[in-house]
């Protein structure tokens, strides 16, 4: 049995303000940091924040619990548009046929 490979195209960028849709940090909203598009995942600025305990080293000079934001799938979140507030991402294309994305809502360039 041979599984159809989906590569997923993510469309969604570092700079994107987002929110969550699902599990524990649901409804928060946030910048994304980090976009890990081989596990289709995005970190978001404090959003899935793990607290790691952290032992002092020369390295660090701090021991402690630092907060570390942790992937989350980009699934569960969705970009926010300024005018409709969280939506999906479409596509129109400009004078020069470059792809820009849009709000599928309103219209509006995101
Ligand atoms: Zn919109």
């Amino acid at each position: 049995m041979k599984m159809k490979e989906t590569k997923v195209n993510l469309k969604l960028r570092k700079g994107d303000r987002v929110r969550v849709l699902s599990g524990k940090d649901v409804g928060k909203e946030g910048e994304i940091t980090r976009v890990l598009a081989d596990s289709n995942r995005v970190i978001v600025d404090g959003v899935n924040v793990a607290k790691k305990h952290q032992r002092q080293t020369r390295a660090t000079m701090q021991a402690g619990i630092i907060d570390k934001d942790m992937p989350i799938n980009a699934a569960n979140v969705a970009i926010l548009c300024n005018t409709c507030g969280p939506t999906r991402i479409g596509y129109r294309f400009d004078d020069d046929g470059k792809k820009i994305r849009i709000c599928k809502k309103c219209e509006g360039d995101l």
